[in-house]
């Protein structure tokens, strides 16, 4: 396992951590700001959400490189199934643009959940590898890879179709594009028993690996996770499995807390989320 204690150029910032994903959350730092703390604090990367770029994409991403950093992904693409799924993949595509624009390689699919129609997961997982296979050959042009995130199984109905690493893979398999993979986040897999052996089959298919914790008691099923460190989830035992399936790339920190991280100064949050990693996770 790599030796986080020694080397944090593994270690990213995903901005929700900062409360940016959301009106009225956080310290409101602009994204230049953000970048500068990073970059002192000797990150390797930062995650970004759309609502941060507008039609900044490539100047954000070149000052982010001239920092000293990657942008390691792109949150996220609109839903592409279930209810509130827009009709047609144009506001995907133009989040495919704007990875692109900003020169990361991922940007990650949040699928959307039960296809209006539909009852259970698996037809809509079926819809979803077509439109996500469509979209992957649209990205491919750019350069640029699908990493498909599958959720807490709380999140399905109206969030997801995809509750474990497992079928995740099997859309991917459906989709049959090279460029489409998993985006492995220790919130939504940190209960399934049979994590290791999905991400053994997903080997270099694993195309992110978020972080964050699972509090004992969660008190907001959405914006209540907890900092590496706080909570029950064996954050070791997920790194070293998601490792030994072979994947050497980021680590994003994704903190969504609106009771206490967004309420707290940016600096402290960045200061204890670099000590957290370099001793916890
Ligand atoms: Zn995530």
């Amino acid at each position: 396992m790599r030796d986080f204690s020694r080397d944090i150029s593994p270690l990213a910032l995903n901005t929700a951590t900062l409360g940016h994903n959301l009106d009225g959350y956080g310290a409101g730092w602009p994204v230049e700001r953000v970048i500068d703390a990073c970059a002192e604090r000797g990150l390797g990367g930062i995650v970004f959400w759309r609502r941060e770029i507008g039609a900044r994409a490539v100047e954000i991403g070149e000052r982010v490189r001239a920092a000293g950093m990657e942008v390691v992904g792109l949150c996220r693409t609109p839903y592409l199934v279930g209810p509130g799924a827009p009709g047609t993949l144009d506001e995907a595509r133009a989040s495919v643009d704007m990875a692109a624009g900003l020169g990361t390689r991922v940007l990650t699919i949040v699928t959307g959940g039960t296809e209006p129609g539909t009852k259970g997961v698996e037809e809509s997982q079926k819809i979803l590898a077509g439109r996500v296979a469509k979209l992957a050959a649209y990205a491919a042009e750019r350069d640029v890879a699908l990493a498909l995130e599958p959720l807490n199984p709380m999140f399905g109905g109206n969030r997801t179709c995809l509750m474990t690493v497992r079928d995740a893979l099997s859309v991917c398999e459906r989709a049959g594009a090279p460029n489409v993979g998993v985006a492995v986040d220790v919130y939504h897999v940190w209960w399934d028993t049979g994590l290791a052996e999905s991400l053994r089959e997903a080997g270099n298919r694993i195309l992110g690996y978020h972080l964050c914790d699972w509090r004992e008691d969660t008190r907001d099923m959405l914006l209540d996770r907890g900092m590496m460190g706080d909570g029950v989830a064996d954050l070791k035992a997920i790194r070293r499995a998601v490792e030994a399936a072979g994947y050497a790339g980021p680590c994003e920190v994704e903190i969504f807390s609106s009771r206490d991280w967004w309420q707290r100064d940016p600096n402290e949050v960045l200061d204890v989320m670099v000590e957290r990693f370099r001793t916890v996770c």
